[in-house]
């Protein structure tokens, strides 16, 4: 990799405080995160560390702002949230740049990040009408119907790797089904939640979205544990799922959780070889974010008889990702986004090579400063190894081969998780076979990561619990009441 050029940007970091009732507030007892520049290392704002008190505090707010929220009806409110989506894109660039700085991702895909989120703001606005009841078989002597109502407040905790993207795209369908939230960022990537907050407070009635900030075993802890919070919906990894979960059950919280994945993708003999490989660097999601996400397809089943041609072509792909400071308008990779992190990739690629991996390509640190690691190809590998079970959330591929499908499948369906899962093939039958048999909530057939607006997205096994992204997202908001008139 060429050596990391670090640049000198013009972009200055906001508000470093908690956004609550419409308010700028510090956390009571004072205590502060850090936010590191991954890139330069660099600390570059301090943001509040929530205790109980002040989630006791954001909740209440949000309480007493959710029944006009709610009140106000599906049209108002989508109106609001377009008007939202138009002033954040217009300020996509400065927005893109504070993602860049506070988590290390390259510029062009968090300026997708923010239009993205902006893209959901209008999908949940639009579908906003859906949130109707029906009526139930009729009686001789009653009528009964449905409502769906708001939960009030709902809770919605993120991780760091898209920052703005989860922020603002997360909170849309709960917002637009009627409830207030309580948003909570990952504590490593904070400041443009904070951004989105001030945002908001120019368009949102005080109160309807409140942002603290914090660590996940206090601060997430207090707000899943919290009597007024009848909804939690969390984003981040299988071990916080399991604590959310565990948590929610006190006080039967509704929860929904997207949690982590180690996602194949599965090469059949019949493919161009050069697309196929194209499409699982994309779907790795390194030229993004670093592989720092939830969908990689970071272990790659290809058939024995093109193994050789495939990995030849992945490698040329990979190496050719320029990777440097993601500010610079040509990189392709920047660096992981928090120390911690870094000292975990770099750990599996060395549990990888003391395992006997091949590094077929990459693996190692780059000198100098930046939680950078040179994204990994890696061979002659075996099922068992922890690299290949474990979701190591950063640039590293496992490749294996198969020869027999039903076998493969099989592999494939090894683990507790079941996020995403990729066929590549020609053949219309075989790719409709494995779609259907294998353990994910998302199948692509020849696909490269890319989700449409609107698909349900959500895990199996140990990656989940119910869907986002679509109408079933927006309802999971809303509580069924049935209604029973006597005539
Ligand atoms: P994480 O679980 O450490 O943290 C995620 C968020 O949860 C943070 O805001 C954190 O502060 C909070 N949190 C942690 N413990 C908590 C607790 N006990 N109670 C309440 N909140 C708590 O995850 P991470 O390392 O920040 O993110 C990476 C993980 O997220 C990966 O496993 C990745 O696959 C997963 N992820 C999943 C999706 C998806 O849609 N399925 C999307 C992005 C990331």
């Amino acid at each position: 990799m060429s050596e990391t050029v670090l640049h000198a940007t013009s972009v200055t970091v906001p508000h470093q405080l908690m956004h609550v009732g419409g308010e700028w507030v510090d956390a009571g007892a004072g205590g502060r995160i850090e936010s590191v520049n991954p890139t330069s290392e660099e600390v570059i704002g301090t943001v509040p560390d929530a205790g109980a008190e002040d989630v006791d505090a954001a909740v209440a707010v949000a309480r007493e702002a959710a029944s006009g929220w709610g009140r106000l009806g599906w049209a108002k409110r989508g109106a609001l949230l377009r008007e939202l989506a138009r002033r954040i894109e217009d300020e996509t660039e400065a927005l893109a740049r504070l993602d860049v700085r506070d988590a290390g991702l390259p510029l062009a895909g968090m300026r997708t990040d923010v239009t993205g989120a902006a893209a959901t703001l209008d999908y949940y606005a639009g579908i906003a009408p859906q949130t109707g009841g029906g009526t139930a078989p009729a009686s001789e002597d009653t009528l009964s119907y449905t409502l769906r109502q708001p939960y009030g407040v709902v809770a919605r905790i993120v991780p760091f790797n898209h920052p703005f993207k989860f922020a603002a795209g997360k909170v849309a369908a709960p917002l637009a089904a009627g409830n207030a939230v309580v948003l909570k960022p990952g504590e490593q990537a904070s400041l443009s939640a904070l951004e989105l907050a001030r945002i908001a407070a120019e368009v949102l009635p005080p109160g309807v979205l409140n942002v603290v900030t914090g660590a996940g075993a206090t601060t997430g802890a207090a707000l899943v544990g919290h009597p007024d919070v009848h909804r939690v919906a969390f984003t981040g990894s299988v071990p916080s799922g399991r604590a959310v979960l565990r948590a929610a059950a006190e006080g039967i919280t509704h929860v929904t959780l997207e949690l982590g994945g180690k996602n194949p993708l599965i090469v059949f003999p019949d493919v161009d070889v050069p697309k196929a490989a194209a499409a699982a660097v994309a779907g790795m999601n390194i030229a993004r974010c670093t592989g720092q996400s939830c969908g990689s397809n970071s272990r790659i089943y290809v058939h024995a008889d093109i193994a050789d041609e495939f990995v030849a072509a992945l490698v040329e792909r990979v190496a050719a990702l320029r990777v440097g400071d993601p500010m610079l308008a040509e990189t392709q990779v920047g660096p992981l986004a928090f120390r911690a992190h870094h000292e975990r990739v770099l750990g599996h690629l060395e549990t990888a090579r003391r395992e006997g991996a091949t590094f077929a390509y990459g693996g190692s640190r780059p000198p100098g400063r930046g939680f950078f690691v040179e994204p990994a190809v890696l061979t002659g590998l075996d099922d068992d190894m922890a690299v290949v079970r474990e979701e190591i959330f950063g640039p590293v591929m496992s490749v294996l081969t198969w020869r027999d499908v039903d076998d493969v499948i099989r592999r494939a369906n090894d683990t507790p998780f079941g996020l995403t899962a990729n066929v590549w093939t020609r053949d219309v039958t075989a790719a409709h076979r494995a779609a259907a048999a294998l353990e994910a909530g998302y199948v692509y057939v020849n696909g490269t990561g890319r989700r449409p607006t609107g698909t349900p997205f959500g895990g199996w096994k140990s990656s989940g619990l119910g869907k986002d992204n679509g109408l079933e997202e927006l309802l999971s908001y809303t509580q069924e009441k049935t209604v029973t008139v006597t005539l």
